[in-house]
């Protein structure tokens, strides 16, 4: 595929808002169907098999297919959904060029990776002849936020030999990324009116106990390990939450943690240990409930000695000259696809640190590289 089609592939997308509405409507810009039914037609158009399948209800995955000489399956992935545009330095579906750079929200993070693929995609359809193995790309919805597009292909039951998960990584192959485990703590207290504060109890002074705890236990390091390339996992109170009038003393306070997790650290583990800490540091009963784990998203990391490594590698050192392995702290598909058993690596386009910012942007020529490479990795199955 020429340079110039592939730069068109990553406009047209990114001039489709796919913003995860969360779990919000649908429509207006929110939400993955628009851009994934463009998806499904260039696709078609190209004469590569796709459809779509219903993720959450009017927002699917593409998924899309060219079969190979075996049934051994090399699964590519990259997220249809991008984050919020709101606040961004200039037009964010506008997909304006300059200098080598096109710009918007998704350039990089992650339609990209989309973008390369499906170039990869069609290249190898086109070109004729099977494939070692065949291949399966997916466009998946809800990256962004609780990562049910590729939870729902999994349920169903998809599998593969191997996996190359597209995120921005700037060309580098990420063998190892963290974890999250989202959760509540919650002080309760005694409610009376503000002015007979004495015959109350305060949740909300409670949890600034808590919380002047909670920062020396994550400024004194965090998890038990600290991994080789991540370091330290994490923790960060982000949301508060406490008292309704200022008339009436409050009875209750909480507060939303994100908790980052080692590539193999158990969620409910990690949180037993924040509350065993809290107990031991606590000189004074606050009335502390500590939830269970409402979002936990596992962390992955792969042997730099693992075949798919290695041949992931060779391909990029062709393509680009060099291969660094390298370690990403924010969380992917890979980690799902590892924990169902599925060898994965995160390999694409678009630098790391530019995805979620206000002034997103994607050089074209890793673009190019990435799209080469993909194409590639589907001609030798990755191995
Ligand atoms: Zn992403």
């Amino acid at each position: 595929m020429k340079p110039e089609q592939v730069h068109k592939l990553v406009a047209d997308l990114v001039a489709i808002p796919s913003v995860n509405p969360l779990d919000g409507p649908v429509g207006n810009g929110r939400g993955e169907a628009e851009v994934a039914a463009h998806i499904e037609a260039v696709l078609k158009e190209a004469g590569v098999e796709a459809e779509l399948r219903e993720a959450l209800p009017g927002r699917p995955n593409v998924v899309a297919r060219v079969p190979g000489q075996s049934d051994e399956i090399v699964w590519f992935d990259a997220h249809l959904d991008t984050v919020s545009a709101e606040g961004m330095a200039f037009e964010p579906f506008e997909a304006k060029v300059e200098n080598g750079k096109l710009r918007g929200r998704g350039a990089a993070d992650d339609k990209a990776s989309v973008a390369a693929m499906m170039a990869a995609l069609i290249a190898v359809a086109e070109g004729g002849g099977k494939p070692p193995k065949t291949v399966i790309f997916t466009a998946t919805a809800d990256e962004e936020y609780q990562m049910r597009g590729l939870m729902s292909l999994l349920e169903g039951g998809m599998t593969a030999t191997t996996a190359i998960v597209g995120e921005p990584s700037g060309l580098e192959i990420v063998i190892a990324h963290k974890g999250v485990a989202r959760f509540r703590m919650a002080t309760s207290g005694k409610a009376v009116h503000s002015s007979r504060p004495d015959d109350g109890v305060n949740a909300i002074y409670r949890m600034g106990k808590v919380l002047t705890a909670i920062d020396a236990y994550a400024k004194g390091g965090v998890g038990r390990e600290t991994h080789p390339m991540l370091g330290r996992a994490t923790l960060s109170v982000g949301v508060i939450r406490g008292g309704e009038y200022v008339n009436v003393v409050p009875d209750r306070c909480e507060v939303e943690v994100d908790r980052r997790l080692a590539p193999d650290e158990d969620a409910r583990r990690a949180i037993a240990d924040v509350r065993d800490y809290l107990t031991n540091a606590l000189q004074e009963d606050v009335g502390l409930k500590v939830s269970a784990p409402e979002l936990t998203i596992p962390g992955m990391s792969i042997s730099s000695e693992h075949a798919l490594v290695q041949a992931v590698a060779g391909v990029v050192r062709e393509v680009t000259g060099k291969a660094p392995l390298s370690g990403m702290q924010g969380t992917t598909h890979a980690g799902q696809l590892m924990q169902a058993g599925i060898p994965a690596v995160v390999f694409g386009p678009g630098q790391m640190g530019q995805s979620h910012t206000a002034t997103e942007e994607l050089a074209l020529e890793q673009l190019e590289q990435a799209a080469a490479v993909y194409e590639r990795l589907m001609r030798n199955g990755c191995q």
